[in-house]
């Protein structure tokens, strides 16, 4: 989990610093499998339920599963989100980062940082003993105090040997359970999603990107973290690598 994590948070740290006006979602694409593979890996999104990309690109009003495409362009103030994985030895790890094409527009800006510090918020609950509605309270409480909303048709979720493993990682107080009480070793997908306008969203034509049905901003950011006898672990940490 640790060398699986390690070569996502390698392929995002690199695409973040790389990308310019003027590339295409398909450039990213193409390095990030380059990358993976580099390292031993196997991309994990790559032809998952029939994916045809190796990371998702999502622009702007884009949420989630945007498909990396040569047509896409990437222009100065976009909002960038890159989510990928990777599969080494037998064990997934995944993460998301949104990432500032240039000056943002300070709303933009301020979704951003909103974003990325709900995910800490969240990241901060875990610890043996707490259970994922700590994790799912933290987040929704500070993304209201920032006049944001958080996404609920998408949750993170378990990640291990495969991506996508129970239980739900709710980012938002919810009645469906289970509340799974956290124990050392469990490793988890944490990835906020939030909004600057409505939380709703839909799903585009083909079938795999969704989009705010407001096209208002969108940001999100995702780490794998491991529960450990203390607290917990970032596996997928960018300062580390
Ligand atoms: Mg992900
Ligand atoms: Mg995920």
């Amino acid at each position: 989990m640790r060398q699986a994590s390690k070569i996502v948070a390698t392929v995002l740290k690199e695409i973040s610093q790389m990308v310019k006006p003027g590339m295409t979602t398909a450039d990213l694409d193409a390095y990030a499998e380059k990358r993976i593979r580099e390292m031993g890996a196997t991309p994990s999104f790559l032809g998952y339920h029939g994916f045809p990309g190796s990371i998702c690109a999502s622009i702007n009003q884009e949420v989630v599963h945007g498909i990396p495409s040569r047509r896409q362009v990437i222009h100065k103030g976009d909002l960038l989100k890159v989510d990928t994985g990777a599969f080494y030895e037998g064990f997934h790890g995944d993460s998301c980062v949104t990432i500032a094409i240039g000056q943002l527009k300070p709303a933009a800006a301020k979704l951003m940082t909103a974003a990325e510090t709900a995910l800490y918020k969240g990241i901060e609950q875990v610890a043996p003993g707490k259970h994922l509605l700590d994790i799912a309270g933290a987040i929704e409480d500070y993304v209201q105090t920032q006049g944001f909303c958080v996404v609920e048709d998408y949750t993170g979720h378990g990640v291990g040997r495969n991506l996508h493993e129970e239980p739900a990682v709710f980012n938002f107080r919810t009645r469906q359970l289970p509340n799974v009480k956290l124990v050392p070793g469990m490793t988890l997908a944490i990835e906020p999603i939030v909004n600057a306008g409505s939380k709703f969203t839909r799903v585009l034509k083909d079938q795999w990107t969704v989009v705010t049905t407001d096209n208002a901003l969108s940001a999100q950011f995702e780490h794998t973290v491991l529960v450990t006898e203390t607290g917990y672990e970032i596996l997928t940490d960018r300062n580390l690598v």
